[in-house]
């Protein structure tokens, strides 16, 4: 054990998914804080034994934006930490009743309450992850310092911004790049600027699968399914690169905030997009989208009096497991009406294998270098009960995350990009399998690497990953 940080406090955790039970166990056996007194909330608890006779106690009961305060008040006090594992449950309403009540706050993605992600009242800008982006940033401006709410901690969000500068530090290593600093650390924008690093994805890869094939009518993934048919029904979105030439046709502008990222008007699970990860190379992933997306699109970018000089092109580009691929298809091919039932895999999954998180960083000197946890489901099932691959690389982002927040417990709202990266990867690394950094000669057109520079930027325009 390292250190180890005081908490008295009680831990509250809203929902008991594939994540909740994923990170409870997980808690239970790190070093890092003493955990004493944990209670779930969630409408639905059952196989609930594990958790039972480790001491939790569980509330069944849904949040509501009528009632969430009445339910949280009879169990939250000052100092205790809310972890918000849930769905349909508004991430900012929370954060501000965290705030009022002098408790901790996590939660892996930024969500509204339910209807929230298609609410036909709001335009495609509004239904964005930029948007419920600056819907925290306006909380966080609101709010000032006060007790620690961690927003979008997960694995991606989450770890990736961590895994993102690790990369960086990396390949600036490799290519004999010197650090450029500023106030607070590494100048990142800069960094990136310095390499010539034209389009960076957070390329996931996961291979998974079991015996039982999908069924029809049925949608199987590694972790919520109804999260990531909401998360696909967003805009597709992307922080829009400095080389990019051809502007794509489906792509609008937003008319608030720093307009550092851009969306398509289609939904995110039916854009495919060419990448490339360790575990079997060239694939084609879906551009989902994502919080990272928005918050790296600000932490990359390069303003010289106030004049855009530099920003790479970055979105998230997901193979998921190869049926949540197939119940996408099924999924878009009724209309977007979901599937009548949900299967998340874990137990029933065969060994062999692996969720390959990382960041894609192309057009360099080197043409594309992948850095990123590549976590077996062997390893997983080995390390902690109730996880398959992927839910261990969210579990280790969000107990990284808890650990951070205690240990600086007065930071108001805080991004992922303004943790301690060093920090949150030491904590997390005992969870994440291989840490894997590869070169690769691919590109998205085929055309061998070629030097740095303009002539290279052609390579790596947006329409390359999407013509096929
Ligand atoms: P899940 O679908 O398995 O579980 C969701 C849980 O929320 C269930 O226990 C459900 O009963 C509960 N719930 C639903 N409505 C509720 C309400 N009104 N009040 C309280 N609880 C309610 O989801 P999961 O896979 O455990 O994921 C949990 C969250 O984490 C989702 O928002 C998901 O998008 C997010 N996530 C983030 C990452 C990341 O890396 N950042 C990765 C995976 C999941």
């Amino acid at each position: 054990m390292e250190r180890q940080v005081p908490f008295t406090g009680h831990l509250v955790f809203i929902g008991f998914g594939s994540i909740a039970r994923a990170t409870l166990p997980l808690l239970l056996r790190q070093d890092h804080v003493v955990v004493k007194q944990i209670t779930v909330i969630a409408p639905v608890i059952d196989q609930n034994i594990w958790f039972k006779e480790r001491g939790i106690r569980f509330v069944r009961k849904a949040l509501t934006r009528q009632t969430y305060a009445q339910t949280l008040d009879r169990v939250v006090k000052r100092g205790d930490f809310i972890v918000n594992l849930s769905v349909e449950v508004s991430s900012l309403e929370l954060m501000a009743y965290a705030f009022e009540k002098g408790a901790l706050y996590l939660d892996t993605c930024v969500e509204p309450w339910a209807g929230g992600y298609d609410d036909p009242h709001l335009d495609l800008s509004h239904r964005t992850n930029y948007a419920l982006r600056y819907q925290v940033l306006d909380l966080q401006k609101r709010l000032g310092k006060g007790p620690t709410a961690v927003v979008a901690h997960g694995a991606n969000p989450g770890l990736i911004t961590h895994l993102l500068k690790a990369g960086l530090v990396e390949l600036a290593m490799q290519l004999k790049q010197p650090l450029p600093q500023q106030r607070g650390g590494v100048d990142w924008a800069r960094l990136c600027m310095d390499m010539r690093i034209k389009v960076i994805h957070f390329a996931e890869r996961d291979s998974q699968r079991s015996q039982r094939p999908k069924e029809d009518d049925e949608f199987v993934n590694t972790w919520s399914v109804e999260g990531l048919i909401s998360e696909g029904s967003q805009p597709a979105e992307l922080g829009w690169g400095t080389h990019e030439r051809t502007w794509p046709s489906a792509a609008r502008r937003h008319r608030f905030g720093s307009r550092n990222a851009i969306y398509l008007e289609r939904p995110s699970a039916s854009v495919l997009i060419k990448t490339w990860t360790p575990v079997g190379g060239p694939c084609l992933g879906l551009m989902i989208t994502h919080h990272e997306t928005a918050s790296t699109a600000d932490l990359l970018t390069v303003k010289e009096q106030r004049k855009l000089v530099y920003r790479p092109t970055l979105h998230y580009a997901y193979h998921p497991c190869n049926d949540a691929w197939l119940s996408v298809h099924e999924l878009i091919g009724r209309g977007w009406k979901p599937q009548a039932r949900q299967r998340i895999l874990n137990g029933e999954i065969d060994p062999g294998g692996v969720d390959a998180l990382g960041v894609l960083l192309m057009g360099h000197d080197m043409n594309a270098y992948w850095f990123g946890s590549v976590l077996s489901i062997d390893e997983a099932r080995a390390l902690v009960p109730f996880n398959n691959a992927t839910s261990l690389q969210v579990a280790a982002g969000v107990m990284a995350g808890i650990v951070w927040a205690i240990e600086h417990p007065d930071r108001g709202i805080v991004e992922p990009e303004q943790m301690d990266y060093e920090r949150v990867l030491d904590v997390a690394r005992p969870y994440l399998g291989t840490l894997v950094g590869k070169r690769t000669d691919w590109t998205p057109t085929g055309a061998l690497h070629k030097a740095s520079g303009d002539a290279a930027a052609d390579d790596w325009q947006f329409e390359h990953f999407t013509r096929f």
